[in-house]
């Protein structure tokens, strides 16, 4: 099989690693990629988001599958083109895709399908969501209605501070969500789907704050660590039954089957779990540890999922290890992260066991060295018997790699290393 890959970032690298795994893959092509990934298969210069240009490149390659990795592009209708030009895509149509691009269609699809999340209310006007924060009360959760990378949402106990926001979104866009807080521990599971079957990864958790223990604004991800071991017994088929396959049906019911990665934000609540978010793609970080586990073969899978086979794939196979993503984020991110230095240490890093160098935010100079060129600049993963024993390794990656101004957090996965995340026990009120 030839497969090509669309975007530029740490999850497109993992993607790419992953799929090169697969004994049936004879070539992986990532357009655009980045500096790492050029490193690891043949690049090509692409605008993502251009339908036209991308079905040329995967016309001239003869692609046998491709593979969308970021949201842009499919709310763009990248793969309804190439559907159209008869290429097998894993990735949903532009209308799936809303699910991702517009929090308050998520919202509706949700109510359709009878599946739990967060009561909202949509605001047009800062008086519309001055009383609706009043009514929902603290912690204020206030979001954005369209696609902002993961950095449209703002959850806070201070008032003026998620008015401003409100008010700053109620700028650029005819409306702003505003939702129910949902306390518990977040989950982030992967589920393959092919417009009717619905196929669980394993499950991860990501951590979406900036500083150590959740400190500082939200940015697109700063680590991840999967499985979860404090996971209660049969969570992952409940997602499945109560959250992915009814939504799944719904979509098809309206004529927009869902074909691609279906993410599921939850939440594990006193109330049971509940969504946070859905996305439409891979997530930036948390596949950079899933698919570090996954020893099926991936093109195999993703092309099944593409041409409506998943009820005939094989029970998926994983390591039983631990993996953990730490990501490494520029001068100034996530507010006004700054490019162009120079970036130290990749070599010895990528030269440890069972560690991966993942570029997202990187550039080359006409020297032929290696520069942050973005926000979120690396993302190591790191395999080991246990959590403990796969941050030791992460971490170590982590320190011998080196940049001015270079940002990570400490503490990815180490609540769960020590035992401590704890799981709200259920009032039954389901
Ligand atoms: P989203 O862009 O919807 O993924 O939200 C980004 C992050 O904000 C999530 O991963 C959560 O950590 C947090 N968040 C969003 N909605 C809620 C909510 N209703 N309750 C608690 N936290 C939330």
């Amino acid at each position: 099989m030839k497969v090509l890959v669309i975007g530029s970032g740490a999850r497109e690298h993992a993607l790419v690693a992953a799929l090169s795994r697969d004994p049936q893959v004879e070539a992986v092509i990532a357009a655009p990629g980045n500096p790492g990934i050029g490193r690891m298969c043949e690049t090509r210069p692409v605008d993502a988001t251009d339908s036209a240009a991308v079905v040329d490149l995967a016309e001239e390659l003869d692609a046998d599958l491709v593979v969308v990795g970021p949201e842009a592009p499919l709310v763009a209708g990248v793969a309804d083109a190439l559907r159209q030009a008869s290429f097998p895509v894993f990735g949903p149509g532009q209308e799936a895709a809303t699910l991702e691009g517009s929090k308050a269609f998520a919202k509706e699809v949700m109510a359709a399908a009878g599946v739990p999340t967060a009561a909202a209310v949509p605001a047009a006007t800062e008086g519309e969501a001055r009383a609706a924060l009043e009514r929902f009360g603290a912690p204020y959760v206030v979001k954005a209605d369209g696609l902002a990378a993961g950095k449209g949402v703002v959850v806070t106990d201070d008032f003026d501070a998620a008015l401003a926001h409100a008010t700053s979104c109620l700028a650029v866009s005819d409306r702003v969500v505003i939702e129910d807080y949902l306390d518990g521990p977040e989950v982030s599971l992967f589920v393959l789907c092919d417009g009717t079957t619905a196929l669980p990864l394993e499950p991860a958790q990501d951590f979406k704050r900036i500083g150590d223990g959740d400190s500082g604004p939200n940015t697109g991800g700063m680590g991840a660590y999967s499985p979860l071991p404090w996971a209660p017994p049969g969570m992952v088929d409940e997602i499945v039954a109560t959250v992915a396959q009814p939504v799944v049906d719904e979509m098809a019911r309206r004529g927009s089957p869902f074909t691609g990665l279906l993410y599921c934000g939850l939440a594990l609540t006193r109330n049971g779990i509940e969504v946070v978010e859905f996305n439409v793609r891979f997530g930036d970080p948390e596949t950079q540890a899933v698919l570090a586990r996954l020893r099926s073969p991936l093109a195999q899978t993703l092309l099944a999922a593409a041409e409506g086979r998943l009820a005939q794939v094989p029970a998926l196979e994983w390591d039983p290890r631990s993996a953990v993503a730490v990501v490494l984020a520029a001068h100034s991110y996530p507010e006004a992260p700054r490019t162009g230095d120079p970036i130290s240490g990749l070599e010895e890093a990528s030269a440890l066991a069972d560690t991966l160098v993942l570029h997202a935010g990187t550039t080359t100079s006409d020297q032929g060295e290696t520069l942050t060129g973005g926000g979120r600049v690396l993302s190591v993963v790191a395999l080991g018997e246990d959590l403990d024993a796969a941050r030791a390794r992460a971490y170590e990656a982590v320190e011998l790699i080196g940049f001015d101004g270079e940002q990570h957090r400490g503490d990815i996965a180490l609540t769960a290393a020590q035992g401590r995340v704890a799981v709200p026990v259920r009032t039954g009120a389901q």
